[in-house]
């Protein structure tokens, strides 16, 4: 996600990192290239403007700091913007004082509405609340099957009816949500091709007949400017609560996920990145920034692994980090803790300069099978030492694992080469508090 306008950008820090100190002639260039970055990431024009004027004025009223380069002075101002472009604080849903809080899902066919609802009813139910769906998507045949579909894998109940009735099936829901005790209700309702005057009125009239707490708009990002426009005409109407980014795992630019806050002035509550229902996050500005300027979005790396990670060995796992004693066997325990934790392709993009050191390569769950077989072939010494594993012992892990030797060999190499990518990764940690000392 975001990687061309992260390059783009970092490529703008670089021309700046080279100088003494922050000129005007150096930061009018730089300007322009990130401005030039945010065109071509899909940013709407203004906010690409207002964006990179700020950059300018803060860059050039600054003036020289001496304990940093020009390049990390620029990067600490550009990130400050982006977190203000992209609303600054995390704003959350907001629940009703008498329960059922009643949240309405709105947003073009296609946009991943359904599946939304689904996942948060998931996020809501492992936040310790007693969720329920309703399927008040009623034109589309599918979309009642498809969310009856989800809603068992996780366990919620769902309310629908036979008969095309959106209105009835709300109306109804909300009833039965009180009488099942459940305090959330979560209502899909229909999708169209646009935004539509059908469409507004629908939503309009579900959520007076609900009183519904919050109605929360499901844009794919995918879709950049249009999804931006689409969620301004309907807000123009409905005023809704809410925007919900999905399929932030896909190619997108970024340019929806910059502009739509300033744009439409509703917040990003949620983002979407993937189709698995544990693919959802609550939108934090900062660690969006972070991530589009190549920092990595560590923070959510780390919340993960809390809420996964067995504490102490994450604490071993440290303390062997920073002294570099990483072996083969710790990293056959994080292979397994991290299996626990979802994606692999998810969470290497988490990571700092993972992303773009692994370019395309694809990274399924299943391109960690002949790795945890060649570490399981391999002797409690040997995965201790690594460095012992010479031709002999690398032909019996081969054989014993049903892999080749060259495999044998790739995943030593491999090995050898994030141990020095962590030592610099730990580097890249020392350098990012001292940036902390510049807040
Ligand atoms: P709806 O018509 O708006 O209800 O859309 P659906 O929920 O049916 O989603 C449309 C398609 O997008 C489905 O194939 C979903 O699995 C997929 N989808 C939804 N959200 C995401 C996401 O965040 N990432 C990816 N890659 N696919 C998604």
């Amino acid at each position: 996600m975001f990687e061309d306008l992260s390059t783009k950008l970092e490529s703008a820090f670089k021309s700046v990192s080279g100088q003494a100190r922050l000129s005007d002639i150096n930061v009018a260039e730089t300007v322009r290239e990130i401005r030039r970055a945010l065109l071509d990431a899909d940013v709407n024009y203004e906010v690409a403007r207002s964006l990179t004027s700020a950059v300018k004025e803060k860059a050039l009223g600054q003036g020289g700091l001496a304990s940093v380069t020009p390049g990390q002075q620029f990067t600490k101002i550009v990130y400050d913007e982006l977190v203000s472009a992209l609303g600054q604080e995390q704003e959350e849903i907001t629940f009703s004082q008498v329960p059922p809080t009643v949240i309405l899902i709105a947003g073009l066919q296609g946009s991943g509405k359904t599946t939304f609802s689904a996942k948060l009813a998931k996020w809501l139910k492992d936040q310790g609340k007693n969720p329920m769906l309703a399927a008040a998507d009623v034109y589309r045949p599918a979309a009642v099957d498809q969310l009856r579909t989800l809603a068992s894998d996780i366990d919620v109940p769902v309310h629908s009816i036979a008969e095309k009735d959106a209105l009835r099936v709300a109306k109804e829901a909300v009833s039965e949500a009180k009488k099942a005790a459940r305090d959330v209700l979560i209502i899909d309702t229909a999708g169209r091709m646009h935004v539509d005057e059908h469409m507004m009125d629908e939503v309009s009239r579900i959520r007076q007949t609900v009183n519904a707490t919050e109605v929360l708009f499901v844009v794919d990002a995918m879709t950049g400017q249009d999804a931006v426009n689409t969620a301004r005409q309907f807000n123009k109407q409905i005023d809704f609560d809410g925007v919900v980014l999905t399929k932030l795992d896909g190619d997108t630019r970024g340019g929806a996920a910059i502009s739509i806050r300033n744009v439409v002035d509703k917040p990003i509550k949620f983002v979407s990145t993937g189709e698995k229902m544990d693919t959802i996050s609550p939108f934090y500005p900062d660690r969006m920034a972070q991530r589009i300027l190549g920092m990595g979005d560590v923070v959510t790396l780390v919340e993960k692994a809390q809420e996964q990670y067995d504490e102490v060995q994450a604490r071993k796992l440290q303390s062997k980090l920073a002294s570099n004693s990483f072996n083969l066997e710790d990293f056959y325990g994080q292979l397994q803790q991290i299996k626990k934790m979802g994606s692999m392709k998810d969470l290497v993009g988490m990571i700092p300069g993972m992303s773009k050191q692994l370019g395309d390569a694809e990274i399924d769950d299943d391109t960690m099978k002949p790795v945890e077989a060649i570490i399981n072939s391999m002797t409690i010494e040997e995965r201790r030492n690594p460095q012992i594993i010479k031709g002999s012992r690398r032909k019996r892990i081969a054989q014993g694992s049903g892999t080749t030797v060259r495999e044998v060999n790739d995943l030593l190499k491999q090995f050898g080469q994030m141990k020095k990518m962590m030592k610099t990764m730990t580097k890249m940690n020392k350098a990012g508090r001292a940036m902390e000392g510049l807040k």
